[in-house]
């Protein structure tokens, strides 16, 4: 645990805290559990950073979803077209499309979960010396 064992992938795959990289973002560890999948704690267990720096932070990550899921598509496109060949001639395209939808739409919760992780890892950097640093104050722009 005192190691930085993730680097900057592993900890946003892991998703753990962007700034000490060992604390969990989410209180629950299986994502499918839907009723409090999204849940987080308010700060970070181990080093203390607030995991919802303003209010509505996490609006953004609409867009990061979006981003990701079309990446996920034009992946699995490119993979189908080289693995089984992609045509309209043979109805190759609407089954590669229905397969990717069914996919897309199981990998949800860890998308969603992704897209959080990734966009407080855009705001908060990596500090190898969290230990005597102070932690960034929230910004807000509403008092
Ligand atoms: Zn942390």
């Amino acid at each position: 645990m005192n190691q930085p064992s993730n680097n900057f992938l592993t900890a946003v795959l892991k998703n753990k805290c962007p700034r000490c990289r060992q604390g969990n973002l989410f209180l629950n560890k299986n994502p499918y559990k839907l009723k409090d999948g999204l849940l987080m704690h308010e700060k970070c267990l181990v080093c203390g950073q607030p995991t919802e720096i303003e209010v509505g932070f996490y609006y953004g990550t609409g867009y990061l979803s979006y981003a990701i899921s079309f990446a996920f598509l034009v992946a699995t496109m490119v993979a189908w077209a080289v693995i089984f060949g992609l045509s309209f001639k043979d109805n190759s395209i609407f089954e590669w499309l229905i397969t990717a939808c069914i996919l897309l739409v199981m990998l949800q919760p860890i998308l969603m979960r992704l897209s959080r992780t990734l966009w407080l890892s855009f705001f908060v950097k990596y500090d190898a010396n969290w230990k005597n640093n102070p932690v960034d104050k929230p910004e807000r722009f509403i008092k």
